[in-house]
């Protein structure tokens, strides 16, 4: 599989990775929560970890482990585990991983809920400092002796800033930290940040691996850059293993298994349906997204334009090195302060007024009030976030009928 072309991987992944039963081209959706054993040392053999297998549907189901091995596929790692949503992923890891006197440099330009679960985790004694990804040298000023890991997003939303990821992953190898980045918004063949020493990749597969806003699922993937042997926080229990496979023992054992966000077999399903189609929808988006945001910008009651194709995005460079030839499906804008962003949201006529992203549908969003509210105003300055803020998730409809909706919503203002 590995010379192939990406989407002849995709749309054979499930097939040829997982071998359904009867020539079935899908694996089967397992709706049984328990597995028999006939025999007691088959199951003795699993539970201590002696054989593959399952044995309670909290912790692992052969659909579930099917779209894994499709993830794990897809990033190029040693092992994925799935959960429920991408939060489930994220919390599930760092709270599998982390205790109380360690200290995580993090991004500043988060997902706002991830942020949200930052500030708790350092409830629980984790020390965060919040830096500017878009430059190493904040990372090398916020680095203690217990300084554990870096936290990232590739390319943050709403803002678009683009984190400097080669570089980041450089010092982060050379300090023996952990570098974990959340590639939700520019999955494979966009990014493969594996190849800037990323250790662990988070993903949100609601967004563009599933695609059609139909399942919530998530995934954190291993891709074997990091050396555990590093890690002081891995119990005695998990060391048995092979070192390599010492991190994703612990997060799917105090992860997965005891905070249980577990994936049900129906999303699982959904999402691998998904994933088949991931780069035609992908790319449509993108070309989308980069005429969009052209357009958008030459007009004259538009104030700003934010998005990485654009030759004066601050990051925009970087984000030609780091994705591919792509710079993702998000943009963002301000109009001049005379006109309503939200007149002008709800005067489009075929864009949805949703929060979510990653969809098929074009969606439009005034992130200040909804998404960023609890930040307050102050939060929100900092992160580069202003008031009248409007995010649009660029979707697959047809390019002149997105450009003539938005023409005419702002023609009405
Ligand atoms: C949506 C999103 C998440 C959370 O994913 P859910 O599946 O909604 O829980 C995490 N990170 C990023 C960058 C996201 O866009």
């Amino acid at each position: 599989m590995k010379d192939l072309g990406f989407t002849t991987r995709q749309v054979h992944a499930d097939r040829v990775l997982n071998q359904p039963a009867a020539g079935a081209v899908h694996t089967p959706t397992t709706n049984s929560v328990l597995f028999e054993y006939k025999d007691a040392q088959g199951i003795i053999d699993v539970f201590q970890g002696k054989a593959p297998g399952h044995v309670y549907g909290r912790s692992s189901c052969p659909s579930v482990a099917a779209l894994q091995d499709m993830i794990n596929q897809l990033e190029d790692g040693i092992g994925s585990l799935c959960f429920a949503t991408g939060m489930a992923a994220i919390s599930s890891t760092l709270f599998a991983l982390f205790r109380q006197g360690d200290h995580l440099i993090v991004s500043e330009y988060l997902f706002g809920n991830t942020r949200s679960f930052f500030d708790t985790l350092s409830d629980f004694g984790v020390q965060i400092t919040y830096v500017d990804v878009t430059s190493v040298q904040a990372i090398e000023d916020a680095y203690q002796p217990n300084t554990r890991g870096v936290y990232t997003e590739t390319v943050a939303n709403p803002v678009t800033q683009v984190a400097d990821m080669q570089a980041i992953g450089k010092y982060c190898k050379h300090r023996n930290i952990l570098f974990m980045v959340d590639n939700t918004m520019t999955p494979p063949p966009l990014t493969h940040v594996k190849q800037f020493d990323a250790s662990l990749i988070f993903c949100s597969l609601t967004k563009y691996i599933g695609g059609h806003g139909n399942a919530l699922g998530g995934a954190v993937t291993d891709t074997g850059s990091y050396d555990w042997q590093n890690f002081p926080n891995i119990a005695e229990a998990y060391r048995s293993a092979e070192p390599a496979q010492w991190g994703l023992t612990q997060i799917k054992k105090r992860g997965l298994r005891d905070l249980g966000a577990t994936l049900s077999a129906g999303a699982a399903h959904a999402l691998s349906v998904g994933m088949e189609t991931l780069f035609l929808r992908l790319e449509r988006s993108c070309r989308n997204a980069l005429k969009l945001a052209t357009f958008l910008e030459t007009r004259p009651k538009v104030k700003r334009v934010y998005y990485p194709g654009m030759s004066d995005h601050p990051q925009h460079f970087i984000a030609r090195e780091q994705l591919n030839g792509y710079y993702g499906a998000i943009l963002s804008l301000e109009l001049h302060d005379e006109y309503d962003p939200v007149a002008f949201i709800n005067a489009l006529e075929l864009v949805i007024c949703a929060t979510h992203l990653g969809d098929n549908r074009t969606l439009a969003l005034p992130v200040a009030a909804t998404i960023f509210h609890e930040a307050g105003e102050q939060g929100r300055e900092k992160m580069g976030i202003a008031e009248s803020l409007i995010r649009i998730s660029v979707g697959i409809e047809d390019t002149d009928d997105l450009i003539r909706d938005f023409a005419q919503a702002l023609e009405s203002l």
